[in-house]
């Protein structure tokens, strides 16, 4: 008899999200983590007095997150202390000037007037635009199942003169960098503005125009800290997930996804040691070519090869961070920060071209102890530092390249960070590599982000969170459509259930009637 159970592979956000939304809607879920923890990448470091988020900071779109807690008739206010972080983050530029991102558009402005005279109205017109690529995308984009130009537009049953002027907006053809600059002269505050695109692990020289639309996305809902840090967004949708009844297994790895034996319907997992578990759709929140490479290929050779031809497969950067237990915090900093490079076509040219470290990199710092001063000893700083690298190439062995590094960015920090004495501050270190990343998270080459948003025409699109080649599976995650980031992962696990419920994958174990 066919299992109506549902598989999740994998307990990151992007899996969580899935989890919850399903289990809201009635049907019965299991999920394997291959880690001892939930969360993914979401995942956080205590040693010696010190509390570190150890990887995302940045939370942004909280409506995201709200919507999968109202799926099931709860408020996240019930679930996480929120707190806004206004400014946003604080820039330091290597001609030693600072600049603050606040989120009021008008106020922005005038401070640009005085920064750097002749940039605000252009500000003000890009975050305008911004504004309609959020739109366009709210629109197309967001919460289906897209994986191509044709799947985001019906052209039949949707062609009209509004659906041709919103895909000239778009700019296709023209890439971030491009179209910041059209707008913002100042090439300090076009750096800034480029960096919205870090946020998907990607070159602004090589990302299609619409991801500018991420700035107004930071504008309209704000940058967010969840008290107890990031960690504490899986830890809510756990608290969710139980009570919901969804059955966790952590510590065990899925080895396999089995299939029917003609290879077009996916009816099972086998874990790695060796157990097999009957299931009436999966969904995998693991990487999607890892997924098609690893845990697919021999069951269902003719879907893994459809998936590999259907375009090419680039991993967004990876990442080397450090964690930095400092006995004195540093009063010049606010909660987030950005350390700028002097030249950012050299550095992208680095990281995304050439695939190696930047020599003057961007190093983006979180302070959290001056909005949760428990993170760190009394007085003292839990300093998180990210750089971003290159995605692992088969000659990057980190632990050679670490020392270096850990000083090029140490250096950077004296510098155009204003640390001079941070080496006398440190009392605890502890670090994060490329390397670390792919064995910890089980990533595509060490990549932070998924995969990367590169090509100034079809950048954008993702792999579909519903297979088009196997029956029975969705994607969740980072490296599915709509992409990166703690926001989007959580939409993409949203999308991922919402797909499945609407195949009808399964019957449902409990009718549910929610009322918020
Ligand atoms: C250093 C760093 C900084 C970041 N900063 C930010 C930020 O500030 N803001 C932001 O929004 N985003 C940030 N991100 C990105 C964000 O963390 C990710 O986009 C998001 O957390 C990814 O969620 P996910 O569900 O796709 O995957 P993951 O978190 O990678 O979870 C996937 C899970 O699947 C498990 N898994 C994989 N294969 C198997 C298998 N075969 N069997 C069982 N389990 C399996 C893995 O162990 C993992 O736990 C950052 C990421 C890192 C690493």
């Amino acid at each position: 008899m066919k299992s109506e159970r549902i598989g999740i592979i994998g307990g990151g956000l992007g899996g969580l999200a899935s989890a919850c939304v399903l289990a809201a809607r009635g049907y019965d879920v299991v999920l394997f983590e291959k880690s001892p923890w939930l969360g993914g990448k979401a995942a956080e470091l205590r040693e010696a007095g010190f509390r570190f988020d150890m990887g995302p900071t940045i939370l942004t779109i909280p409506g995201v997150l709200r919507k999968i807690f109202e799926e099931a008739g709860r408020r996240l206010e019930d679930y996480l202390d929120l707190v806004k972080l206004d400014p946003q983050w604080r820039c330091f530029f290597t001609d030693n000037s600072v600049l603050d991102l606040v989120e009021n558009v008008d106020a922005m402005s005038r401070r640009l007037d005085e920064y750097a005279p002749g940039s605000a109205a252009g500000y003000r017109d890009f975050q305008a635009l911004s504004n309609k690529l959020h739109t366009i995308s709210d629109k197309y984009f967001f919460w289906k199942s897209i994986g191509s130009i044709m799947d985001m537009m019906d052209m039949k049953a949707s062609f009209s003169p509004s659906l041709l002027a919103d895909v000239m907006r778009m700019r296709p053809g023209r890439s971030v960098s491009s179209t910041v600059r059209k707008y913002v002269p100042d090439s300090r505050v076009a750096q800034m503005l480029d960096h919205f695109t870090q946020y998907v692990g990607s070159s602004p020289e090589a990302s299609p125009a619409v991801l500018c639309g991420i700035a107004h996305m930071q504008t309209a809902e704000g940058i967010w800290y969840p008290m107890g840090g990031t960690r504490a967004v899986p830890e809510a949708l756990v608290k969710l997930a139980t009570e919901l009844g969804i059955e966790f297994h952590a510590g065990v790895g899925i080895h396999k996804i089995i299939t029917n034996p003609v290879g077009d319907t996916v009816v099972g997992v086998m874990t790695d040691s060796g157990e097999q578990i009957d299931l009436g759709a999966i969904v995998s929140n693991s990487d999607t070519v890892r997924t098609h490479r690893e845990l697919i290929n021999g069951a269902a050779p003719r879907a893994v090869k459809k998936f590999a031809n259907r375009r090419g497969y680039e991993p967004a950067c990876s990442g080397v961070v450090l964690y930095l237990g400092l006995k004195k915090r540093y009063e010049h900093l606010l909660h987030h920060d950005f350390v700028f490079s002097h030249n950012p076509e050299e550095e992208f040219d680095a990281i995304y071209r050439k695939g190696e470290p930047a020599q003057d990199p961007t190093c983006y710092l979180c302070a959290p102890a001056s909005t949760e001063p428990g993170v760190a000893p009394p007085g003292g700083e839990a300093l998180y530092v990210l750089v971003h690298t290159p995605f692992l190439r088969p000659h990057h062995d980190w632990s050679k390249m670490f020392p270096e590094y850990r000083r090029v960015i140490l250096d950077k920090l004296k510098t155009t960070g204003q640390m001079p004495d941070i080496e006398e501050r440190i009392v605890f270190e502890s670090k994060l590599t490329p390397q670390d990343i792919h064995d910890r998270y089980r990533v595509l080459n060490g990549a932070i982000y998924g995969l990367a948003s590169h090509g100034k025409w079809l950048g954008a699109f993702k792999p579909s969170n519903r297979s088009p080649d196997l029956k029975g599976l969705y994607f969740a995650g980072g490296s599915a459509h709509p992409g990166p980031g703690m926001p989007m992962v959580l939409m993409s696990g949203w999308i991922a259930a919402d797909c499945l419920d609407q195949d009808e994958a399964v019957s449902k174990s409990c009718e549910v009637s929610i009322t918020a």
